[in-house]
């Protein structure tokens, strides 16, 4: 790891300052600190935002919810009103990794974790992530890689809560000492690779997360989440599933559909939420959206399994969002 000096900030301001001259921020520091370690990334300084006690904390508005950034996955997945109103995003907090991570990890450092390919997070690997030529991935090691929308890089979307916070129609608001602040929707957070390899999210530099803010759930909303792994202890998703839906009593009024580990970027499924607009949510029409959820779908060598996982990830999780099945018990985390 590199020498580097650490600005330890109590607000939002001081920390906006010191975001200069290649500085990054460090929250929680479990994605961060695992990249310096593992040579890929070498700031020579830090901006601590760990203290800063403004960007922390759960407030229901008249409009819905404002996260802090530094709220832990544990604090979210415990909240009562978020378990009550938000359930698909308490399942992705509450499941993403091991309890002990989650009670460090904060939710703006999850969204902003970087891609979990072996091939980028090895320094012996000049990728194209890495401003190089080569994706070592599409005729290397791609079992826990992409599907869909990959032309340039597979590597997966590795956020749990972007799951749940994409189906939740969220958006974070980042704020600069120069410019001020911003709001971008979860969806536009997110740069694919196709448009730009080195380039993860929109964030500049000089900019913080200071909220993420969901609007309220429309009348019958249910949701859940759900993800699958190698093992069922702590790991990343190889599928997952985020499943929000507006109920007129038994008929689904409209549908989210969102799958993580698909592509490179979060993305919501129109086939799979058209198949289930103005229906009876059943076992049937959950089969038939999960089912057209890989319409289009072209495994890499050695990942054609997804193709049967994330049919089935879809339509467990839209009968456990409809309360039609219990979380299923080979779900991971
Ligand atoms: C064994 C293991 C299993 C895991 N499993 C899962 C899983 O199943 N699902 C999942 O989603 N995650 C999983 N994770 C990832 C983990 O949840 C993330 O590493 C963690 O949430 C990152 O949060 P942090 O606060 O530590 O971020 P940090 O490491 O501090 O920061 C991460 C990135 O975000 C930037 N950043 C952080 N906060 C801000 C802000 N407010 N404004 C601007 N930039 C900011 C940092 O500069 C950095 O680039 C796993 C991790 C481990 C080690």
């Amino acid at each position: 790891m590199n020498r580097f000096s650490m600005a330890d900030c109590t607000t939002v301001d001081a920390a906006l300052s010191q975001l200069k001259d290649g500085a990054v921020v460090k929250a929680g520091g479990v994605d961060l600190l695992d990249r310096m370690k593992d040579g890929i990334e070498e700031p020579t300084r830090l901006v601590n935002i760990r203290n800063v006690a403004e960007l922390r904390g759960i407030r229901e508005t008249d409009h819905g919810l404002t996260i802090g950034p530094l709220t832990t996955l544990a604090e979210i997945s415990d909240h009562p009103l978020i378990r009550a109103q938000y359930q698909i995003l308490s399942d992705a907090c509450g499941h993403a990794a091991t309890p002990h991570i989650r009670n460090m990890a904060t939710v703006g450092g999850n969204l902003l974790q970087r891609v979990q390919c072996w091939y980028y997070r090895s320094a012996d690997f000049q990728c194209i992530r890495k401003g190089k030529d080569l994706c070592f991935a599409f005729d290397g090691l791609n079992q826990y890689h992409a599907i869909m929308e990959y032309a340039t890089c597979p590597s997966v979307a590795p956020s749990s809560a972007a799951v749940a916070l994409l189906g939740l129609n969220g958006s974070v608001e980042l704020s600069s000492a120069k410019r001020g602040k911003r709001t971008v929707g979860i969806k536009e957070l997110y740069v694919v690779p196709d448009a730009n390899p080195t380039k993860f999210t929109v964030i500049e530099p000089d900019e913080l997360i200071t909220a993420i803010v969901i609007p309220k759930p429309a009348p019958g909303t249910r949701s859940a989440y759900q993800k699958y792994g190698e093992k069922e202890s702590f790991d990343w998703a190889i599928a997952d599933a985020g499943v929000v839906l507006e109920m007129d009593g038994d008929i689904c009024r409209r549908a989210v559909i969102v799958m993580g580990a698909a592509s490179p970027v979060v993305r919501r499924s129109p086939q799979a939420e058209a198949a289930l607009a103005g229906k009876t949510i059943n076992e049937e029409t959950a089969r038939a959206a999960g089912k057209v959820a890989v319409e289009g779908a072209t495994p890499l060598s050695m990942n054609a399994y997804k193709l049967d996982l994330f049919p089935v990830a879809v339509y467990r999780t839209i009968l456990l969002a409809a309360g039609q099945r219990d979380r299923d018990p080979s779900a991971a985390g």
